[in-house]
């Protein structure tokens, strides 16, 4: 049996250490927390949209955030009552009407989206409670930063609607030139100045995730978006003490002694250099094990980056290693060899002492983890 496993102990050390750094709320006033809205999505990064939704809330956190529609439901039909803000704006007519029946906060990017939220509004006699996103660069969802009056416009009949909250989406505020984050942010406020001059209620501003947030101070606002940093997985250095949350659990399925020169596995990529001991341990890069992000750059650049990389990669030790608890209770670093398999690796364990049914640990970004994989949250070890 294999499992994603995830140590509650670091997880609450996580999500504490979050709470710390935002009571620091970069204005001189410093009265006011700052809203640390929980984002959920794809599958709670990994570690199970419902119980870490649920574990979230057990430590405080009482809002959270989906792209989906599918995930929001899943989220009230598992009972939790928490504050939701759905994260990509829709005018989809179906999907709002079960968003909005569902107690689902909308996001709401355009026109057409808060036609059809206020349609849906008066249909179930409801007031729809709303966050407005505005596109300051990122060219997605959102109202463009430079069409402020189309928003206006837009906001004329909607009487049903409540502006709980206005927010925009950082396009890099993990590299290490901000400046576009800047221009963003500005961008962020001029819309949200000419929205007050206009009467607009604008509600809570949010414009950070991660980075943004802990890169940030003078941007925290009244809110921020935080994904990655409650996994200690962040794009920019961990100088915050985050804990990785997250690692695959598997066990030794068979072990085997071979001669100098056999072959292991496709490919014939490699051959044994001496006579060894083997295990095999039934996961492979199907479970995400190795997964790398993908080359989803295409600039003419970013090739050359990749090209220079790799030669760089050429002259480094790339092997893996997973752990392996040997029968003294130890986890031993152990070599992965040949190539990955889909649903099995072997790794050499000439010289150690361990038997089948050994437990082995293997790190792994719980989002590259298949949803039909066990979680299974953990106290201790
Ligand atoms: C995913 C997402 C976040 C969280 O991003 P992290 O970098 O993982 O913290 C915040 N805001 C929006 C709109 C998102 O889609």
């Amino acid at each position: 049996m294999k499992s994603l496993v995830v140590n509650r102990e670091d997880l609450k050390h996580n999500i504490r250490t979050i709470k710390e750094i935002a009571k620091d709320t970069g204005r001189l006033d410093n009265h006011k927390n700052i809203e640390i809205i929980a984002v959920v999505k794809g599958n709670g990064y990994g570690l199970g949209l419902v119980p870490y939704s649920k574990f979230l809330i057990d430590n405080g956190i009482d809002f959270l955030a989906v792209s989906t529609l599918e995930e929001a439901l899943q989220l009230r039909e598992a009972k939790i009552q928490a504050k939701i803000l759905m994260l990509s704006s829709t005018a989809i007519e179906k999907d709002v009407e079960k968003l909005v029946q569902n107690d689902i906060i909308l996001t709401i990017g355009s026109k057409e989206a808060i036609e059809t939220a206020q349609k849906i509004a008066e249909k179930l006699n409801k007031t729809v409670k709303v966050h407005l996103k505005i596109d300051t660069g990122f060219g997605r969802y959102g109202f463009c930063y430079n069409e402020k009056e189309k928003i206006l416009e837009a906001l004329k009949n909607a009487n049903n609607i409540e502006i709980e909250g206005t927010f925009s989406h950082f396009t890099l505020a993990f590299f290490e030139n901000n400046k576009f984050s800047e221009i963003q942010f500005k961008r962020f406020i001029d819309v949200i100045e000419y929205l007050k001059e206009n009467k607009i209620e604008t509600g809570k501003l949010h414009i950070c995730n991660s980075s943004g947030f802990l890169k940030f101070k003078d941007k925290r606002l009244n809110a921020v978006r935080i994904g990655s940093a409650f996994l200690g997985r962040l794009s920019i250095p961990n100088t915050y003490g985050l804990k990785k949350i997250g690692y695959l659990k598997s066990q030794v399925a068979e072990i085997k002694e071979l001669k100098k020169g056999y072959n292991i596995g496709y490919s014939n990529a490699y051959t044994l250099k001496k006579d060894s001991k083997i295990a095999i341990i039934p996961v492979g890069y199907a479970d995400g094990f190795n997964v790398r992000d993908d080359r989803d750059m295409f600039r003419k650049i970013d090739r050359l980056r990749y090209i220079v990389r790799d030669v760089k990669d050429a002259f480094k030790d790339k092997s893996l290693y997973i752990d392996i608890k040997n029968n003294n209770g130890k986890y031993e670093k152990c070599k992965v060899i040949g190539r990955l398999g889909m649903y099995h690796i072997t790794v050499d364990i000439t010289g150690k002492d361990i038997a089948i049914g050994s437990s082995a640990k293997l790190n792994v970004n719980p989002i590259f983890v298949d949803s039909s994989i066990r979680r299974e949250y953990i106290s201790g070890e």
